[in-house]
């Protein structure tokens, strides 16, 4: 293409609306515009890219033995009503209605929807294992809409779905899928790792993340530096428990008058004494109705995922200030494990066993206890692994130690059962002639997410440093002066002879002084920048750069198609 043609609208100043940089780079380099809050336009190389990635996950998912359907964007409520979701997604689906006044909405994600064609047309074990995939708008009217494309409202997704007749075959598929997200997010040129993960609202028992490593990532996971194991912070497990922090002489227990001072770090400064000699007390209601004390050392943050698997609950939320009062007697701020008014579980977090000399709330207003003893004191807990991991803690699988990294989530696969399945009826005939509800995974990629992070990833100061797989273009030819008639036909030569070989190629063919021409590649990305220059040209030569590299390097004029298509080729490994 040439640029003169082309619609790339750049913009010199970092606009004001943008937190992260590749928010920032996307708006800057013209890829995209905002419409309305997580809404976007995608402009020419916005699209150009959005291609790339959607086709190297639709030739893996293809290779994998995947097929490609399309789904409807607008989905009626009664699927969503059969499986219980239309009630429990809340805020994010949106929802309308039609003239008929009949309730519809926009999908989010397409279990019901793939469930429901699948039931209707599949009959017989034979006709599984089956395992379809879209790429296709979402909508979900997420709370805080932010950073771009990282986190939008309307945004582009795979959709992945498979149907099998045993859960062997469905861990089959989940394997294989793994292994073609490896394939995509190695082929995108991204670094990444696969983590253990919660299932959240999709549901499920099985499930991995695909996590992009960037520093502004939102997502933190824990991963072992001895082996491979990854897990998201809200799943890690937590290897050897933390030795409770023991005192000398197990003190009395004694009530101490901490008035208006609620939280640990109140209390802590108050007492004067550090968070690791706090059990921290939290209520939880569990599946909807029992009420669970549950407890964390002061200085250690409780993970909600871990608790749900520990009490092999369904939903777990935070109590109420009238039932934490119904359980203990006292205001929000002063809850404890000992004499609570109501017999309750009391589930404790493993750092917390044994412990002696703490401080706890005493269930009276404006009171803690101190010299608390765990054996003595609250013998009655159920231990689990309850609290968020931190660095240097133990690695559940082996003798190593965890460090923590950021990453963008950009795919997810679930192995789901017969959740769906069984929720919508879509059952399938085994060789005995049994019916039996299909067993299923689910299989995610955020297509305009993926394009995000691999800016978050790959950039510096002067613009995004594209992994050559995702460029929208992979070379830029700068003829310094458009106007010189040698650089003009040097130029306009080298570009023809690349677009007959298949090379992805701009001319910049403005009338712009060369460091504008040079700016705008940088901030585009190209991974390689062609100069054609007088000087050099002198000699017969032009320059060749790759965005990575600090230095261009010259090589002869007549040399440089056949170079160029061979870096290209090749990945460019380097001159
Ligand atoms: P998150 O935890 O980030 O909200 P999710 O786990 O709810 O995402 P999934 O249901 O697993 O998302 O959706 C599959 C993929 O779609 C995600 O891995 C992510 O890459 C992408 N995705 C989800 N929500 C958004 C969004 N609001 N904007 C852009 N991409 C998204
Ligand atoms: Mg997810």
């Amino acid at each position: 293409m040439r640029l003169t043609r082309m619609f790339v609208p750049t913009l010199r100043e970092v606009p004001a609306e943008a937190e992260v940089v590749s928010h920032k780079l996307l708006l800057r380099a013209g890829m995209i515009r905002q419409v309305a809050r997580g809404i976007y336009d995608f402009l020419p190389l916005g699209v150009r890219v959005l291609r790339k990635v959607e086709q190297i996950v639709r030739e893996e998912l293809t290779r994998a033995g995947a097929q490609e359907i399309l789904l409807p964007a607008v989905c009626p409520a009664e699927l969503w009503q059969a499986s219980g979701r239309w009630d429990r997604y809340g805020k994010e689906l949106l929802r309308f209605k039609d003239r008929h006044d009949r309730e519809f909405c926009f999908g989010p994600t397409h279990e019901e929807v793939v469930t429901d064609l699948v039931r209707r047309e599949i009959r017989s074990y034979r006709d599984v294992p089956l395992n379809l995939f879209q790429i296709q708008v979402k909508f979900r009217d997420e709370v805080r809409p932010r950073f771009g494309l990282m986190r939008g409202r309307e945004f582009i997704m795979k959709d992945g779905y498979s149907f099998h007749l045993d859960r062997e075959d469905c861990e089959r598929e989940y394997d294989a899928m793994f292994a073609a997200y490896r394939r995509i997010f190695d082929r995108c040129g991204l670094q990444y790792r696969p983590v253990e993960a919660d299932t959240g609202a999709i549901g499920g028992s099985r499930s991995h993340e695909f996590q992009v490593l960037a520093a502004s990532g939102e997502d933190a996971i824990v991963s072992c530096t001895q082996c491979d194991y990854a897990a998201n912070i809200e799943k890690a497990g937590i290897g050897v428990p933390t030795p409770a922090a023991r005192v000398e002489a197990p003190a009395a227990l004694a009530d101490v008058a901490t008035p208006g001072q609620r939280t640990i770090e109140e209390v802590a400064t108050f007492l004067k004494l550090s968070a690791d000699r706090f059990v921290k007390t939290l209520l939880y209601i569990v599946d909807g109705s029992e009420t669970v004390v549950v407890l964390v050392r002061g200085d250690h943050t409780l993970s909600e995922p871990k608790l749900k698997d520990a009490l092999g609950a369904q939903t777990v939320a935070l109590a109420g200030e009238a039932e934490v009062e119904a359980a203990t007697g006292a205001p929000v701020g002063f809850a404890g494990p000992i004499g609570l008014v109501r017999a309750v579980r009391i589930v404790a977090d493993h750092a917390l066993v044994g412990i002696s000399g703490a401080v706890t709330g005493a269930n009276k207003a404006d009171t803690h206890l101190t010299g608390v003893d765990q054996a003595r004191d609250f013998p009655d807990v159920v231990a689990a692994d309850l609290r968020v991991a931190e660095t240097d803690d133990a690695c559940p699988r082996c003798e190593g130690r965890v460090t923590l990294q950021r990453g963008i989530e950009v795919g997810q696969v679930f192995y789901l059962g017969t959740k769906y399945s069984t929720a919508l009826n879509a059952t399938v005939l085994d060789a005995e002639g049994n019916e039996r509800p299909l067993e299923m995974g689910t299989y995610g990629i955020g297509v305009t997410r993926t394009m995000a992070a691999a800016i978050e990833q790959n950039h510096d100061d002067a613009g995004i440093v594209w992994p050559l797989p995702l460029a929208p273009f992979q070379v830029v030819i700068v003829p310094v002066k458009w106007a010189e008639e040698r650089l003009r036909t040097t130029a306009q030569r080298l570009y023809d002879e690349l677009l007959a070989l298949g090379v992805e190629v701009v001319l910049d063919d403005r009338d712009e002084r060369p460091g504008v021409k040079f700016k705008d590649a940088d901030l585009i990305g190209y991974p390689l920048r062609v100069t054609v220059g007088p000087r050099a040209l002198e000699r017969g030569a032009v320059e060749l750069k790759q965005r990575r590299d600090a230095d261009a390097t010259e090589i002869p004029v007549d040399e440089a198609v056949a170079r160029i298509a061979a870096l290209v080729r090749e990945g460019l490994a380097g001159f």
